[in-house]
């Protein structure tokens, strides 16, 4: 052929390339969406959490979470530790449905939760993670999202339980006070408190708790982990603890590592025994060795 056809002809053949490779993308990137449960009932109260051999990962064919299995009893509490990059806020999201998986299933009290109404699910599970969104508003609108059912007198009522009684005095506006929504005027501990406070006024079934790493005075610390104790109380949580004392109050424990479960059972068993991993990192603390 001439030059100037075998020209064309490559240049036909390689927009033809470019078609499919903007198709495989598309593809790749096609992950079915999130969509609503018919509306089958989460029950108040203390939520039955079940892990049935539940995989998922980001990508199609890749495994983020493999085949996790296990169950907690109304009211219990499960440590989650494994090294960043283990799978732990994946799974603290999947239980909010960020994501459906690709086999197995999360059960609430029986319920898929593909099968529960989205907003139902999102009240029945409260999470607080590292990044406390504060947004520009009230101090109330930030703590109810603007739940106008909730009264006053509940609000400050969780605030002083939290220890933020004091701090919402020396507000001058009292709960009408404008927040920024970088959380300015608040410490990182009183944000956290923030965080907890709205959890208590949503008052779900079940708590995912991401605890914040960074290292607080020691007052505040306190405040924090008596605050912890009280969201524990008459709800089920599942917690990726980074304080040792956190991981030494929870009923269960399960360890990750690279998407699988490595470890899993009663605290106390597991931190008798000095074999276990569970009781490595106890000794060793929970400092995280960068994956
Ligand atoms: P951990 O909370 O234990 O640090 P993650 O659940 O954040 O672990 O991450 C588990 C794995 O999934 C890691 O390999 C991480 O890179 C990957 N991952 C996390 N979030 C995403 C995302 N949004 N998209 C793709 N991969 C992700």
């Amino acid at each position: 052929a001439k030059p100037i056809e075998q020209i064309r002809t490559q240049m036909e053949d390689l927009q033809k390339a470019d078609a499919s490779i903007t198709r495989i993308k598309e593809l790749l990137e096609l992950r079915p969406a999130v969509t609503d449960g018919r509306g089958t009932s989460i029950p108040a109260g203390p939520v039955r959490v079940k892990f049935d051999r539940m995989t998922f990962g980001y990508e199609p064919g890749s495994v983020t979470l493999d085949s996790i299995h296990f169950e907690l009893k109304p009211g219990e509490s499960l440590g989650v530790l494994g090294r960043t990059g283990s799978g732990k806020s994946t799974l603290a999201r999947l239980l909010l449905r960020f994501y459906d998986p690709a086999s197995g299933g999360i059960y609430l009290n029986g319920v898929n939760i593909r099968d529960a109404k989205l907003a139902e699910l999102r009240r029945s599970v409260g999470m607080v993670t590292q990044q406390i969104e504060l947004f520009q508003g009230t101090v109330r609108d930030n703590l109810t999202f603007f739940d106008e059912s909730i009264p006053d007198s509940r609000i400050i009522g969780v605030l002083e339980e939290l220890g933020m009684g004091e701090w919402l005095h020396s507000m001058p506006l009292g709960l009408d006070s404008p927040l920024e929504s970088s959380g300015g005027g608040l410490s990182a501990g009183e944000a956290q408190l923030m965080a907890f406070a709205r959890v208590f006024l949503m008052d779900p079934g079940l708590v995912i708790l991401d605890e914040a790493s960074s290292r607080l005075d020691p007052a505040t610390e306190q405040r924090i982990e008596s605050a912890i104790s009280k969201l524990l109380r008459n709800r089920t949580s599942i917690i990726i603890a980074h304080r040792l004392a956190t991981v030494q109050r929870v009923d269960q424990i399960l360890v990750l590592d690279n998407g699988r479960v490595v470890e899993y059972g009663e605290r106390s068993r597991l931190a008798a025994d000095r074999h276990t991993r569970f009781s490595g990192i106890l000794e060793k603390g929970l400092e995280e060795t960068p994956a």
